[in-house]
């Protein structure tokens, strides 16, 4: 029998993680299922999946004019990150320690959404454009492949859509979804003027309606009500777009099931969701997405919010907050939500190692949350997120030979090569410029 034709073989993996499972999302009990393909290989062929199996079977049936040898190395899917705040000026890094200490700085506490707001402001586009790219090569050398990318931080319904502009414009290997976070904080000017606020946005919608695949609301006790959101929820639907919702992170404010009733791809945070809000979101095929990244870098810092006040945090017990999702049948995802204020990594790794420490998930739960069910909560589990046939060819090779080793050791780097579309990307945790990467890359 003569071989089919590839463009590039992967082979001798010393564990390949396909993380497949339904389409509409991995849950419940199936969650703990992780097939792994000892001695594993792929056949990639026009930037997708031609064949997954045991080496022996894969090349018995397939050549290729490149062949990779992963011997003593895990092969993986790309990381789908679901949900970051790409595109910022500033650091806050000066307001951390203030926080952390209990001290004021120097100057104050210039922190907060309204500290970088007014820093993305000052921040000329090519600026932007330029630490957007840098922050995308560290993203793919850590292994995400397909990120969403939210504005949030223009506070103005004319800054919203120059950060939206500079997001779609963005041209690099990571494959960015483009959000429009219409309402994210009440801008200062507009306190006593809500309803005037939601009905600029709300006009503002149809021009980020052709841009943005989503339009997404916060609805949280130091944000939007239920009402609000729904509003705006309700006209961007209107206009063709899909919906997220950052929900519940500070206080319950029935935002999961504000996302179960507008049909929402995926609700994020979710600290204070009630169990009727997350039982809704699996009847709505709502993805729930973790952010274990923020619990830690907030730690018991983020305040609640009763009664309308600002008081401390009750954080519910963490490990509850993933089972509860879990138990009620929601597809759970992971995702770094990458931003300057509550959790500036950029890295899959970090989140899927805090999973494991403070939502006590096992190693299986994660790899299915960070791949196939990150993928859905994009609606991409289609056509990414997992290695099967007929699949866009985003592949991790790992420095480390099993799965569990990525989430048992902590705080560095293990991923070695990069395959995106079918192309390597990424070698020996550089990323590849020019004739290798064929024009693939863009330089930053
Ligand atoms: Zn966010």
């Amino acid at each position: 029998m003569s071989k089919g034709n590839a463009d590039l073989l992967i082979i001798h993996a010393s564990e390949l993680v396909p993380c497949a499972g339904a389409l509409t999302g991995i849950c419940g009990a199936e969650l703990e299922r992780l097939d792994v393909i000892q001695d594993g290989a792929l056949a990639i062929s026009d930037g997708r999946i031609l064949a997954v199996g045991p080496s022996e079977d894969v090349t018995r049936s397939w050549q290729a004019p490149r062949t990779i040898d992963a011997h003593g190395r895990l092969v993986s899917p790309g990381f789908v990150d679901p949900h970051s705040h790409l595109l910022f000026g500033g650091s806050r890094h000066v307001d951390y320690e203030s926080k952390i200490t209990q001290r004021q700085s120097g100057k104050g506490l210039a922190g907060g959404i309204g500290f970088t707001a007014r820093a993305t402001r000052e921040t000329s586009d090519t600026e932007l454009t330029r630490r957007a790219l840098a922050d995308l090569d560290a993203m793919l050398t850590h292994g995400t492949t397909t990120l969403e990318a939210k504005t949030g931080y223009g506070v103005s319904c004319r800054e919203e859509l120059r950060l939206l502009r500079l997001t779609a414009g963005l041209r690099h290997t990571v494959d960015i979804v483009p959000t429009f976070l219409a309402l994210h904080v009440l801008p200062e000017d507009y306190v006593g003027r809500r309803q005037t606020w939601i009905e600029e946005i709300t006009m503002a919608l149809p021009g980020a309606a052709r841009i943005a695949r989503y339009c997404d609301v916060s609805c949280d006790p130091a944000c939007f009500t239920f009402d609000e959101c729904l509003q705006v929820g309700e006209a961007a639907r209107a206009l063709g777009m899909s919906i997220r919702v950052h929900a519940d992170q500070t206080g319950d404010a029935n935002g999961a099931a504000l996302a179960a009733r507008l049909a929402a791809s995926a609700a994020d945070h979710l600290d204070y969701a009630r169990p009727s809000g997350l039982q809704a979101m699996a009847s709505s095929g709502t993805v729930a997405t973790l952010l274990p990244g923020v619990t830690l870098h907030l730690c018991e810092l983020t305040p609640g919010v009763r009664g309308g006040t600002l008081g401390a945090a009750e954080k519910p017990f963490m490990p509850m907050l993933a089972r509860s999702a879990i138990d009620a049948g929601a597809v759970v995802a992971l995702s770094t939500d990458y931003n300057p204020g509550s959790c500036p990594t950029v890295s899959m790794q970090m989140v899927m190692q805090l999973a494991a420490r403070l939502f006590r998930l096992s190693y299986a739960e994660i790899w299915n949350m960070c791949t196939l069910n990150a993928a859905r909560a994009l609606d991409l589990a289609e056509d990414r997120g997992s290695l099967e046939p007929g699949k866009r060819a985003d592949v991790l090779l790992w420095a480390v030979p099993e799965h569990g080793m990525v989430i048992n050791r902590f705080g560095s780097n293990f991923v070695d090569t990069v395959v995106a579309g079918g192309q390597v990307v990424v070698e020996a945790g550089r990323v590849v410029r020019g004739e290798t990467a064929k024009g693939v890359v863009q330089c930053s």
